[in-house]
């Protein structure tokens, strides 16, 4: 449409000049008709230019003008301009609103931070969550706000990969987990939840199983103990023989899984590290070899490489329940004509235990859940083989109580390799 118009534009122009020349021609004053109508037309151009430039400064509140020809194209344009960005700053207004409303219904808290972690916007949750102010904390570094050593620490270490938990509130502390994620170029958005509930229920479970392990424990000994008696005894009828030793296998197993909860449920209170006793390593594994040696049942062969005599600081019972439920297994998985071997060394990094065995292994698929509380990769081999289930949790926990990690290794039908690496700080030199 444009285009038609300026097309319009120039012959309206030449026809203008040639009226105004013919009519000069008819007069006899040609080069003054021609002035006349170029002023004219120059005039008659600055009136419109002047009405497009106060409609421009008053567009909020005056109607367009109605210009004709060209002009008229150039009001028209700038209309439509003007309303397509007027459609798109309601939009964006709009968006902004339901943002807003959303971030506001969240019930977790979001802070947005900067490159430097200084805050540049949080919603209304993380306000109350960590008691930030509106306009007085934007732009200060959220590790100066949130003074709890914890966080400071998780800030520094740059590791996001998992929350960080905060208690905070002094009469009716509320439990934080705290997670930094990743965005855009440089910016980082903070993520608060507030898992109390979840922690006071986590609470009142372990509660549970440990004061129901304890409640069951003496009942046991009891039966136990009736049950011991009457197997042994010469004159029992040979129809009770079968029965009764199976129920002592069973109270065996329950005697068993409530130690192994009340072991867990122990561990599990204390989130302190273990105490920092010399603890003789290579003594209770040459114990444990002893211990083997000494089984009625076929056992497969064990080998013991002690290439240190050094032992670890913390607790003897739980390094103990440790290496024993590792090489217990180890036997316990491998049929007796394999092979178990263990190995205990030092490095540079820290002190080392490793045992593998040559027997069923383990899926690839179930090696992350192992050390998950009656985890088990073959629930009926596992059962009829006297576990409880709980040995790997045990022993995660202890180790984790000792600053150190577990790195588990297997090929299915091949074997398993399970590896302790304790820290430097723990390695403790004989007769220190
Ligand atoms: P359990 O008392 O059943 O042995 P654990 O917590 O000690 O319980 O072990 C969990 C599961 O891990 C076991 O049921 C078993 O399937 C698997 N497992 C542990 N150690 C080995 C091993 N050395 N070889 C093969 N499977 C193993």
């Amino acid at each position: 449409m444009s285009k038609a118009l300026w097309s319009f534009a120039l012959p309206r122009l030449l026809a203008s000049l040639a009226v105004a020349f013919l009519f000069g021609a008819w007069v006899g004053h040609i080069q003054l008709a021609l002035l006349l109508t170029l002023g004219g037309i120059v005039v008659l151009n600055y009136v419109r230019l002047y009405r497009l430039e106060y409609w421009l400064r008053k567009r909020a509140s005056v109607d367009p003008p109605e210009l004709p020809g060209t002009w008229g194209d150039v009001v028209a344009l700038i209309v439509r301009v003007y309303r397509r960005k007027l459609f798109h700053k309601r939009r964006v207004v709009d968006l902004f609103r339901e943002f807003r409303r959303m971030t506001t219904a969240v019930p977790d808290g979001i802070v947005l931070l900067g490159q430097e972690r200084e805050i540049l916007w949080f919603n209304r949750n993380a306000a109350r969550l960590l008691g930030l102010r509106r306009k007085v904390d934007f732009g200060q570094r959220i590790d100066n706000l949130v003074r709890y050593p914890a966080f400071i620490r998780y800030v520094g270490t740059g590791d996001f990969t998992l929350p960080v938990h905060l208690t905070v509130g002094g009469e009716n502390p509320r439990h934080l987990a705290l997670q930094i994620v990743h965005y855009g170029a440089g910016q980082k958005l903070l993520l608060i939840r507030d898992v109390t509930r979840e922690v006071r229920i986590e609470a009142m479970r372990k509660d549970f199983v440990a004061n129901a392990s304890h409640e069951l424990r003496s009942p046991l000994t009891v039966i136990a103990g009736y049950v011991d008696t009457l197997v042994d005894e010469p004159g029992l009828d040979s129809y009770w023989r079968m029965p009764l030793e199976e129920m002592r296998r069973q109270t065996a197993r329950m005697q068993a899984v409530v130690d192994d909860l009340i072991e867990l449920s122990r561990l599990e209170s204390t989130t302190a590290e273990a105490g920092d006793d010399p603890v003789d390593v290579p003594g209770i594994l040459s114990l444990i070899k002893r211990d083997l040696a000494a089984r009625p049942e076929p056992t497969p062969t064990f080998e013991l490489r002690l290439e240190a005599t050094a032992g670890l600081r913390g607790s003897e019972s739980e390094l103990h329940s440790v290496f024993a439920n590792l090489i217990g297994n180890a036997v316990k998985y491998t049929p007796a004509t394999g092979n178990v071997s263990a190995h205990w060394w030092i490095d540079a990094t820290g002190a080392h235990f490793l045992v593998s065995d040559t027997g069923v292994g383990i899926a690839r698929v179930h090696l992350p859940r192992l050390t998950e509380r009656f985890y088990r990769v073959d629930p009926g081999r596992a059962r009829t083989s006297g576990g409880s289930g709980l040995g790997l949790a045990i022993v995660k926990h202890a180790l984790q109580r000792h600053g150190a990690t577990l790195e588990i290794d297997s090929v299915e039908g091949e074997g398993s390799t399970f590896t302790c690496h304790f820290p430097l700080r723990r390695v403790v030199e004989q007769g220190e």
